[in-house]
């Protein structure tokens, strides 16, 4: 059986590895428009870095009339902790040489000002009382603050007030480096094929049943055929489902929402003292991926403050695609379901506009009012970041992610884009249960996968602490996370 997979981003690499470590006999594919794995939105700068376990981002505990909701925050642990499981499945192999290359511990860390105190204290008494996160700390002392974040707190006047909570156990992580790694571990010793500066056009049956995949390559029109197809084109599966013909491509239509980070070069000294990636609340009307952030990244041995993002109205595709391109994947059914999201959503769809046009010195005003003093200490510049296509689907706007399978199997894809990276090497499990069912009645790949996945059931991980903290402390030792980081 031949598989193609369009897009070698993390989730069509992870997509390809996975398939052909659970069921060698495959024949993968992956078709790539850019010339390397990982280029996209899964390239270093293009995303934050934040291996999202829900240790300090605000938005996945919703509060409502007092009463907070936790369930987001354990199945995004749970899953960020079987995609743990599976990078240290890629070291212990020696698919990945040196961990540090793409995964480093760091403190994960939500600061909030005073009207926010009260739903921070709430949220830490829910969240603490699990095994998750049992090692989450409070305070709304300043000097403790201070002590575990210091360059937000140094030059902030003592009388206002703040609360903050703090897991020493976060990651960064370099989701481009992890890519990159991944698929020349499954071109060299797993056997998939990737073809670079191949950008898929249009996919569609073939009067066989089987899928028919155009393509230019290198200004050459060339086909392809597979028996199972899934896109994993970031937002550029967006146009590949409207031309599918599929039953339900009529249902989605993307919105566009793109970024801005401003980015400081730092020592490996003054690392040490800003190892931390600190989450604040997002303004009213701002989407949630556009909650304020400050964070050491690390990348290719070199250190970085990055803040941001600033989000923004940029009708694209993707990073580097042109306004024509998100029009051609338009339909004339997507128009209700794009006025409908601008009428019920026009304070976020103001805040976009509002922000597209925000210059270099406000986004130092807003780097200032997170953390005095900031903006002077070091060289900042504003950079483009990736391209989100958030979901609509029947007219509705959705901020998270959807796997589609269509009714044969034979069509997979991925739409949407939170919380992305970090959960993909989960998404893309079930993806491949879904999409190819028949590769898991082997006792080969069922044992295969226990190798891989010791625990991937996530309501085990959420409800046996025991069985949870052995996996999580197995994985962590192997990605050499283990240990609390130097002072
Ligand atoms: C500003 C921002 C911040 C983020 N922060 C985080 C974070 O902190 N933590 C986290 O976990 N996630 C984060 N994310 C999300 C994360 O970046 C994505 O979930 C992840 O990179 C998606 O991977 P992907 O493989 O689907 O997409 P991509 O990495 O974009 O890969 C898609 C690939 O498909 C290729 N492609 C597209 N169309 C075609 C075509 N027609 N033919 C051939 N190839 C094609 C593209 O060139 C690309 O290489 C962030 C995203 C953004 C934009």
């Amino acid at each position: 059986m031949n598989v193609i997979i369009i897009g070698a981003g993390i989730m069509g690499t992870t997509l390809a590895t996975l398939a052909k470590e659970l069921a060698p006999e495959l024949d993968v594919t992956i078709l790539e428009r850019l010339d390397r794995a990982g280029a996209g939105n899964s390239w270093v700068f293009n995303n934050a870095g934040t291996g999202h376990e829900a240790n300090c981002e605000l938005n996945y505990t919703p509060v409502d009339e007092e009463v907070i909701s936790v369930e987001k925050a354990l199945k995004i642990h749970a899953q960020f902790n079987i995609a743990k499981q599976f990078w240290a499945h890629l070291v212990e192999k020696g698919a990945i040489k040196d961990p540090k290359s793409f995964i480093n511990r760091t403190k994960h860390c939500t600061i909030v000002s005073e009207s926010s105190i009260e739903e921070l204290r709430l949220r830490f008494k829910e969240m603490s009382a699990h095994h998750f996160f049992e090692n989450m700390q409070f305070s709304e002392d300043f000097d403790e603050i201070k002590s575990w974040i210091p360059y937000l707190m140094e030059e902030r006047p003592r009388h206002e007030k703040m609360a903050a909570t703090v897991i020493e156990t976060g990651t960064d992580v370099n989701f481009g480096a992890l890519t990159e790694q991944m698929a020349a571990h499954a071109v060299q010793e797993l056997g998939v094929k990737i073809e670079y500066g191949t950008h898929v056009k249009r996919v569609h049956r073939s009067p066989t049943g089987r899928w028919l995949i155009e393509a230019e390559q290198n200004g050459t029109e060339i086909q392809h055929r597979a028996d199972v197809l899934f896109v994993g084109a970031g937002g550029g599966a967006f146009p590949l489902l409207k031309k599918s013909h599929l039953p339900f491509r009529s249902r989605f239509t993307g919105f566009p929402v793109g970024g801005r980070f401003l980015q400081a070069p730092i020592s490996a000294e003054q690392a040490e003292q800003y190892r931390a990636k600190t989450y604040g609340k997002a303004a009213v009307g701002a989407p949630p991926m556009s909650v304020p952030h400050l964070d050491l990244r690390v990348a290719d041995g070199q250190h970085y403050l990055l803040f941001g993002p600033f989000a923004s109205f940029k009708p694209v595709l993707e990073k580097g695609r042109g306004f024509f391109d998100y029009l051609k994947s338009m339909r004339l059914h997507d128009i209700p379901g794009l006025l409908n999201v601008a009428l019920e959503h026009f304070p976020l769809v103001k805040y976009l506009v509002s922000e597209t046009f925000k210059g270099e010195k406000s986004m130092f005003e807003e780097l200032e009012r997170f953390a005095p003093g900031m903006s002077k200490k070091f060289n900042w510049k504003a950079i483009e970041a990736g391209q989100r296509v958030q979901i609509i689907k029947d007219g509705d706007l959705q901020m998270g992610t959807e796997i589609l399978v269509s009714s044969d199997k034979t069509y997979g894809t991925l739409l949407g884009a939170s919380p992305g990276a970090s959960v993909s090497p989960e998404v893309m499990l079930r993806c491949l249960e879904q999409l190819l069912p028949s590769i898991f009645t082997k006792d080969e790949a069922q044992e295969k996968r226990k190798e891989i996945f010791p625990e991937d059931d996530l309501d085990t991980l959420i409800n046996n602490p025991e069985r949870y903290r052995a996996i999580r402390d197995s994985a962590n030792s192997k990605l050499g996370i283990g240990q609390p980081a130097t002072p």
